[in-house]
């Protein structure tokens, strides 16, 4: 038999809006490997831990099973879908929406799209609703990471264009990281700042973030300000910069307006006073404004931690003001700089894809800019009133306002807040259209209609990423079985509501190829501040990524350079003039009282992205954190009686959930912290049942920094721990039905692992043990029901253990009613370690470890499979005075590849003299 041909195509990574360039390797259809691309001037060559492991989530051997393949319909909600043809599919959506706007008028009907769009299918989908439809409900997912940047940079600066390059890294002398931990969200850009610090001692890192995350382990000072107070923390500094006189008074005078008004609103804000409310240390806040003040060049690098609060767009603006009255923008090393969650939300604000935004930067309140809109699409007018922004909109699906709901490429039953409402919102609705890759995830459960899109390795267009940089996203392979291309999804769905509602508009969506729909993108970027109308296809595709603005006879930029915007002080406003924003601070919306004393902050863990529909393909990825904890400070869970093996009931005002938790030295006191991505693919409930939607009153970004929260220990006397081995593609399908089944448990979790294989550990627990029918369902899953199963019961106290044992290895195990001795057992399969001892001693509740089984802890570089006992042994083998990073590194090679581990390398290297390298023992043990 013939070797598949091999083949190479450049492309860029899905994730982080970093958006460095992939070269994806195939063999015949198949995704085999990928490498980061040495001449893409956002990584030259670097991959982080996610970006390198694309290929295992892309193989579609292991994520067919997950695939949706063809169309889907049901004709009533309880009935199941069925496979149908695309035209059934699309007539019948056509048939429905039409329906809906003429009876109800165009604002009954909602698209919910994604910064994980192209460009291309972000212009089809805001063309279809706001030209054809004649509504400006469409809402990304993109509001619930960057709409308060977006809003800060319009109410500064005159437009949303982030002004600086990542070439800015390596030439600011004085870098504030603020409300990002950038040393795991954009991995790849922060390895460039360290080697940046490396080649220049005297570049003063600071970072600002309530927890001492790995990015501000890194920090020369890091100051650990209470959640939501960072406009009082700007306010401060620049309070200090004005009281020494280390303002650009030039620069203010002939570049700025409003400062005289944003001085009163800073003045009180005295080091004392800002200490009070941020919690700071007053010498840190006077030595961070020093150095801000005093440096020649001052960029910021900020992101959700910023964005995501009721009060986002006042703090990016407060931070803006900062750099505004220093006069440090539009230089090399300077500017407010935001960091982009996704890989195309900046394509997503470009083609104005949102409710309140409208294309080429255009105004939705301005008539002439609709009217230049609508010219360009050939259609008649474009609606003025904003639209429904994501909460707002679901919120609207709740109360039966909107009758029909398009969601494509997210999963808002994973990600937005108040995930209650959210779910109850989308069982109800009239009619859901889920347009999706994946057909597990959290919101294909309410899919009335499901469209197979392509994904990531299919797909042909564009993005842009953080630094206003466009590059070609490419198909390496096929589309899966009979899924299209999102934008012609949307394009063959507007012909047909066309044919229904418009007729005259069906010729405004004639389009063959995503090329001929970015040309007519291109065109409405004309005159605009981000023209590109200098740009094509086929440049891109000989001189590389480019960034905008790039108009029409524009010279070619070496790739490989940045370009930064202002550098003339000429702001895109009216009168071309900065605006200073004298803004208050208010502290966050959901208060803290007796009944809910702690702050819950979400984040990113280093080797997830987002709800995990993709990441959560490899069951490599889930070494560094191998199940949903939430974090606390030691002392809380003290002082509450919880005791490291107890599972904890977390509740805010909006849902309740039981988790495992990790005492956390990073936190303060009264704060908690939860990775954003477990959803309830994963554990029950989810961690947005617990979050607030309560949203900034400009941008409508929810604060999901924050939620007040109750935490106490959860009475819950029957556990189990079921753990095995799965044929690779079965996992995936495993693990959803085995969530399915424990529904009504108070708690279960069912997460992968393996790094060549793929197994799965099932954690339960509950007030009473689970009935006959699911455990024996739970036991045929992980196939220990068969008679060779080694198995001990013990039913008066509703005790059983089952061993499927083979080789003196152990395949699959189950321990419920106790689970003490769960750790070991677990390793001894995980590692699939021979064992010489009789396998049915294993079986007595009071085992102990044999030799040779020991927990290996967590998997800390994944590129290279080392784990915290490999890294303990090698300690007392690292010679006296050699850095113990450099004796990891030269005797494990971890931290050699992707670098991704290397800051909490560096942080375990610290501490290695102090304390055992082990982590703590997982809570329940
Ligand atoms: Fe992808 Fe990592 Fe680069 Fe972000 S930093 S684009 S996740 S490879």
């Amino acid at each position: 038999m013939l070797a598949p041909i091999r083949s190479e195509t450049r492309s860029t990574c899905p994730y982080c809006g970093v958006g460095c360039g992939v070269i994806i390797g195939t063999e015949g259809a198949r995704i085999v490997d990928v490498r980061g691309d040495p001449d893409h001037p956002a990584n030259f060559g670097r991959l982080c831990s996610k970006g390198s492991t694309l290929h295992l989530t892309a193989d579609i051997k292991i994520a067919a099973a997950a695939r949706v393949h063809r169309p889907q319909l049901r004709l009533a909600k309880e009935a199941p879908r069925e496979e149908v043809t695309w035209d059934v599919a699309l007539n019948h959506v056509a048939d429905r929406f039409a329906a809906v706007i003429r009876e109800h008028g165009p604002d009954a009907v909602a698209f919910y799209i994604s910064g994980q769009f192209l460009t291309e299918d972000y212009y089809v989908f805001n063309k279809l609703a706001k030209g054809l439809v004649g509504t400006n409900n469409i809402d990304s997912n993109s509001r619930l990471c960057m709409s308060s940047a977006v809003a800060g940079y319009k109410r500064t600066l005159g437009s949303d264009a982030p002004p600086s390059c990542y070439d800015d890294l390596d030439q600011a002398q004085c870098v504030l990281v603020t409300g990002s931990n950038m040393a795991w969200a954009h991995p790849v850009l922060f390895r460039r700042l360290e080697e940046a610090r490396a080649r220049k001692p005297a570049l003063w890192l600071i970072v600002a973030d309530p927890r001492r995350t790995e990015t501000a382990e890194a920090a020369d000072l890091h100051l650990p300000l209470l959640p939501g107070t960072d406009v009082a923390l700007h306010h401060g500094l620049l309070h200090i910069a004005l009281w020494e006189g280390w303002i650009d008074r030039p620069f203010i005078d002939a570049h700025t307006e409003g400062f005289d008004a944003l001085r009163e609103a800073v003045r009180d804000y005295t080091p004392a006073r800002t200490a009070q409310i941020t919690g700071l240390v007053v010498d840190d806040l006077v030595q961070a404004a020093r150095w801000i003040g005093q440096s020649k060049a001052f960029l910021s690098l900020y992101c959700q931690g910023l964005n995501q609060s009721s009060s986002g767009t006042a703090k990016n603006e407060s931070l803006i003001n900062l750099h505004l009255a220093l006069g440090q923008i539009g230089k090399p090393g300077a500017g407010p700089f935001s960091l982009t969650g996704q890989p195309n939300a900046m394509g997503g604000r470009e083609t104005g894809g949102m409710a309140n935004l409208a294309s080429g930067h255009r105004d939705l309140a301005n008539a002439a800019d609709r009217a230049d809109i609508a010219a360009l699409w050939g259609v008649h007018d474009v609606p003025a009133q904003p639209g429904l922004t994501a909460v707002q909109l679901f919120e609207a699906v709740a109360a039966g306002k909107v009758k029909a709901v398009w969601i494509a490429c997210t999963n808002p039953a994973q990600s937005l807040p108040d995930q209650a409402l959210v779910h109850s919102a989308l069982k109800g609705c009239e009619l859901v259209v889920l347009q999706e890759a994946w057909a597990d995830t959290a919101t294909a459960a309410y899919a009335d209609v499901l469209l197979p899109a392509t994904t990531w390795g299919e797909k042909e267009g564009t993005v842009t990423n953080s630094e206003r940089r466009i590059s070609r996203v490419r198909a390496a392979r096929p589309a899966h079985d009979e899924a299209r291309d999102d934008w012609r999804i949307g394009v063959d769905f507007a012909q047909r509501l066309a044919a229904r509602i418009r007729p005259e508009a069906v010729n405004a969506f004639r389009y063959d190829t995503a090329e001929e729909v970015w040309n007519e993108h291109r065109e409405s970027t004309r005159g605009r501040d981000l023209d590109i109308t200098g740009l094509s296809y086929a440049l891109l595709d000989s001189a590389g990524p480019q960034q905008w603005p790039y108009a029409e006879g524009a010279a070619l930029v070496p790739s490989s350079s940045g370009r930064r915007l202002y550098a003339d002080g000429v702001f895109p406003t009216a009168n071309g003039r900065a605006r200073f924003a004298a803004v208050a601070f208010k502290s966050v919306a959901d208060v803290q009282d007796a009944r809910f004393p702690l702050s819950l902050n979400t984040g990113r863990l280093r080797d997830h992205w987002h709800g995990m529909s993709r990441t959560g393909r490899a069951a490599q990825l889930f070494g560094h954190a191998p199940e949903p904890v939430i974090s606390l400070n030691l002392r809380d869970a003290e002082r509450r009686g919880i005791a490291a093996s107890d599972l904890v009931e977390l509740s805010t005002r909006r849902g309740r959930m039981v988790l495992p938790w990790v005492a956390d030295a990073s936190l303060r006191s009264g704060q908690a912290f939860l990775p954003m991505h477990w959803g309830s693919e994963f554990v029950i409930g989810g961690i947005n049942l617990l979050t607030s939607p309560a949203c900034d009153p400009v941008s409508r970004q929810p604060e999901l920094k924050h939620s007040a929260l109750a935490v106490q220990r959860a009475a819950l006397p029957w556990q189990a721990v079921f753990a095995g081995w799965f044929e690779e593609a079965r996992a995936q399908t495993v693990r959803a039905e085995l969530m399915g089944m424990l529904r009504g448990a108070a708690f279960a979790s069912c997460v992968p692992f393996g790094r060549v294989r793929s197994g799965l550990v099932l954690r339960v627990a509950n007030q009473a043990a689970l009935t006959p029918d699911v455990l024996a369902a739970l036991f045929d899953a992980f196939g220990l029901g068969a008679p060779e199963v080694l198995r001990y019961d013990d039913p008066v106290r509703q005790h059983a253990r089952r061993l499927k044992v083979a080789d003196q290895r152990l395949h699959a195990l189950a321990l419920t009613g106790s689970i003490t001795g769960h750790d070991w057992l677990a390793s001894w399969l995980k590692e699939e370690t021979a064992l010489a001892v009789a396998p049915l001693s294993m079986l007595r509740p009071n085992a102990k470890p044999p030799a040779g089984v020991e927990p290996a802890g967590r998997t800390i570089c994944n590129c290279l499979g080392v784990n915290e006992r490999m890294l303990a042994k090698a300690v007392p083998t690292c010679p006296t005075g050699k850095p113990l990073l450099a004796h990891w590194q030269e005797t494990l090679q971890c931290g050699t590849s992707c670098g991704s581990c290397v800051p909490e390398l560096k942080r375990m290297a610290a501490d290695a003299l102090s304390r055992p390298v082990v982590a703590e023992p997982a809570a329940v043990a």
